[in-house]
């Protein structure tokens, strides 16, 4: 249920709700919007008639139930659309289309470092770089781990660009925090519910990778894993389904984009990269992703994609990157946004 609070409510009324809904057995979930307070009442408690009966307290506006299955996710409990910070100058979810780039792996220093100046130098405002891999054969190259993590940490020193990185294993929260901005959670691993309750408890954002046979709903759903452990910084990234199509690696689901704004708040960004498996496709539909409102990109980009370690094939030379920020300008005045400065 929603409780609506009156506007100016006082600081006892306020107290008064929030002790009633956790008396009735449930959590209460403050959302400050702009213009008034609501508070998420989740969980299992003593029945909803309770906090229906709620609507009597001064305090109090109206009690509205939460019809979607995903409570604190859904557009319903914060009509507004949120805008997450990740450093002083880059948040996701305003005006500006953020663009996260780099390579799949972290493979050298040089490689890391050249990929970062030219990223920036083309105009994203965010790193990528696996440290720890995701790969279907245990016999694949599975990431330099924490050295990785620490040539993230020098490449984010010289460029300035926050740092995105996947994390797997729960046991690998603290150390990859120490080095992240952003922690991502990959398509395999999006209904891991041990990792995204222990990612609830974390203070840094998580980009939340659709799986590849996720449904939409499901998707909100393992969101609502994380902001209901009390990590309300989730970005949710489409990164192509599976579909009987082979012609591309996945079908990238833009459709997910205009559909996820109808129904969360949370911001949702696409990867045009694995939601193809082609670096030619690349540039068209990280285009589209921009027309249907994405608020952002997340791009592999090596500065020698022949000899990359994963996903060569998929990843952008940093001169055709900087093609694809060019051919973005358009779409991003036509979908009134805009892109990063480059600098
Ligand atoms: C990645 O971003 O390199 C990755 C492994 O992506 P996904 O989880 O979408 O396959
Ligand atoms: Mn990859």
């Amino acid at each position: 249920m929603i409780i609506v609070l009156k506007k100016g409510v006082s600081q006892e009324q306020f107290k008064e709700v929030t002790d009633m809904i956790k008396d009735l057995g449930y959590h209460a979930h403050v959302i400050q919007g702009t213009e008034r307070t609501v508070i998420g009442a989740v969980g299992s408690g003593r029945g909803t008639d309770k906090l229906q009966a709620m609507e009597n307290l001064p305090g109090v506006d109206n009690v509205v139930p939460i019809l979607q299955p995903y409570k604190l996710a859904s557009l319903e409990v914060k009509p507004e659309k949120s805008i997450i910070q990740i450093s002083d100058n880059v948040k996701i979810g305003g005006d500006e289309v953020a663009v996260i780039a780099g390579p799949c792996s972290v493979e050298s220093e040089e490689q890391i470092i050249e990929s970062a100046r030219a990223v920036k130098a083309a105009g994203a405002n965010m790193l990528r770089g696996g440290a720890f891999k995701p790969r279907t054969s245990p016999y694949s190259f599975q990431g330099m781990e924490e050295e990785g993590l620490i040539l993230l940490r020098n490449a984010r020193k010289i460029t300035g660009l926050p740092i995105v990185t996947e994390i797997l294993n729960p046991a690998d929260i603290n150390l990859i925090c120490k080095y992240a901005d952003i922690l991502q959670v990959g398509a395999r691993n999006i209904q891991n519910f041990a990792l995204l309750k222990e990612l609830g408890k974390v203070d840094k954002p998580v980009i939340l990778k659709r799986g590849m046979m996720t449904t939409i709903e499901e998707f909100l759903m393992s969101a609502e894993y994380i902001i209901s452990g009390g990590n309300s910084k989730v970005i949710l990234c489409e990164r192509g389904i599976r579909t009987f199509e082979t012609a591309t690696r996945n079908t990238l689901d833009l459709s997910c984009v205009p559909v996820l704004h109808e129904r969360t708040h949370l911001p949702v960004i696409v990867d045009p990269s694995h939601g193809t498996g082609h670096w030619k496709l690349v540039t068209p539909m990280a285009c589209a992703a921009v027309a249907v409102g994405a608020d952002g990109l997340m791009v592999e980009v090596h500065p020698h994609p022949d000899h990359a370690v994963s996903d060569g094939i998929q990843s952008l030379k940093p001169e055709k990157f900087s093609e694809m920020m060019d051919s973005l300008s358009r779409f991003a005045e036509a979908a009134g946004r805009t892109l990063p400065e480059s600098s």
